[in-house]
């Protein structure tokens, strides 16, 4: 078979991840990466095309925009992975590998032929972008997951591989030198490894939008639509896994769950709306009262619950002070006039060896009711 078949025979893998690419790109708008990946492939599978029609048509279709396609779609590719990853291809980056594709093409099929070279400049076009999205590749693992970031890593390993293969087979080898395999089987073997290589880029980045939409459905699942705080399930899976494991290692630390006062009043007096502003304007607090290594959630309803830790000469109580305190001294202003808020606690410290959430948020509970009995708007901890 000549290399003209084997590129051929890439071009059917390529469109079917070209209508992947298209459906994909269809259902995902939450980031404009997956159009990107079908522009890419699109491309490139269109410079295939063209580079298996050579001979056939001149050759400024069937090398030189046949290898400017089938090379560029791979900088296409890299920058939906950078887009998908929320950051951006540096322009340097971009405008050297475009400069090399887009020039390079011509030179070395018009001023010079050198077909060794052409090939150098599509081996860099197409592994450079595949190298560059690496790091982006880690960024999107941080945050979706790793399934599609895991076969995304070994494809473009296993591409390096092949266009070595390849690469071998066309620039080191002499036709006349015994070898295993002849030139035309190394290059047949090369073609294997780039449809392997095809198949697995488009079902990479299909993952990695699985991944996404999976990431995306889990953090709505866990975050309070209203204040944009992490909700009850999000609060219980935090403290669960990372504090009440090994308590002893973060203690001293308290649960302390907070209760708007007299919200019904609000409510009744200003509509559900202000009542909802209010809420937000409560939650926004907490959160900048609350240090970032505490977790603060909203229970539901006006209740709210924080895990906070003592540090060094500062108490729990301080801290739930602190925040009683900073929703007291912000009142939540509508039409120039002000309508004072005001929160009550129950406090709980954590110093058994084995606590449960439930026990803990029965006694704080408890505590809070005492804090509304003695007249709220303040902190009071349960007794140990
Ligand atoms: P207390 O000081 O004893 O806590 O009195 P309270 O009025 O704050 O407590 P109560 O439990 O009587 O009323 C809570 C109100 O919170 C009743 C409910 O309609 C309202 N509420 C619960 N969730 C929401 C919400 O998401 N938005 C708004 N606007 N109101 C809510
Ligand atoms: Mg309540
Ligand atoms: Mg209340």
């Amino acid at each position: 078979m000549d290399s003209k078949t084997l590129i051929l025979a890439l071009v059917p893998v390529i469109l079917a991840g070209v209508l992947i690419h298209a459906v994909n790109a269809s259902i995902q708008k939450t980031s404009d990466g997956p159009r990107w990946w079908l522009a890419g492939t699109a491309a490139h599978g269109i410079g295939l095309g063209l580079i298996s029609l050579r001979g056939f048509v001149p050759d400024v279709v069937g090398v030189v925009i046949g290898d400017i396609l089938a090379a560029g779609g791979f900088l296409i590719l890299l920058e939906g992975v950078a887009r998908f990853a929320g950051q951006r291809v540096p322009h340097w980056q971009l405008g050297a590998l475009a400069g090399l594709v887009v020039f390079g093409f011509p030179v070395f099929t018009w001023a010079v032929d050198i077909a060794a070279l052409r090939f150098a400049i599509f081996g860099i076009g197409v592994i450079v972008p595949c190298l560059l999205m690496l790091p982006y590749l880690t960024v999107i693992g941080h945050r979706d997951g790793l399934p599609g970031v895991r076969l995304l890593r070994y494809t473009i390993f296993l591409f390096v591989i092949a266009l070595a293969v390849l690469s071998s087979s066309i620039l080191l080898f002499d036709p006349d030198l015994p070898s295993v395999l002849a030139p035309s089987q190394m290059m047949a073997l090369g073609i294997l490894f780039l449809m392997v290589v095809e198949t697995n880029l488009v079902f990479g980045f299909v993952l990695l939008s699985a991944g996404r939409s999976a990431s995306v459905l889990k953090q709505a699942a866990l975050t309070d639509h209203l204040t944009g705080l992490p909700n009850r399930r999000a609060f219980e899976a935090v403290v669960n896994e990372s504090f009440l494991s090994s308590p002893a290692a973060v203690a001293p630390a308290a649960i302390a769950v907070f209760d708007v006062d007299h919200f019904k009043q609000v409510n009744d007096t200003y509509g559900h709306d202000v009542g909802d502003a209010v809420l937000q304007h409560v939650a926004d607090i907490l959160k900048s009262a609350i240090r970032e290594t505490d977790h603060v959630a909203r229970l539901g309803g006006e209740e709210f619950v924080a895990l906070i830790h003592s540090h060094s000469s500062v108490t729990v109580q301080d801290v739930a002070e602190r925040v009683r305190e900073a929703v007291q001294d912000h009142p939540f202003r509508l039409d120039g006039r002000e309508i004072p808020v005001t929160i009550s606690a129950g406090l709980v410290e954590v110093t058994d060896a084995h606590p449960t959430l439930t026990g803990l948020f029965k006694r704080a509970d408890a505590a809070l009711y005492r804090a509304k009995d003695a007249g709220r708007n303040r902190i009071i901890t349960a007794a140990a």
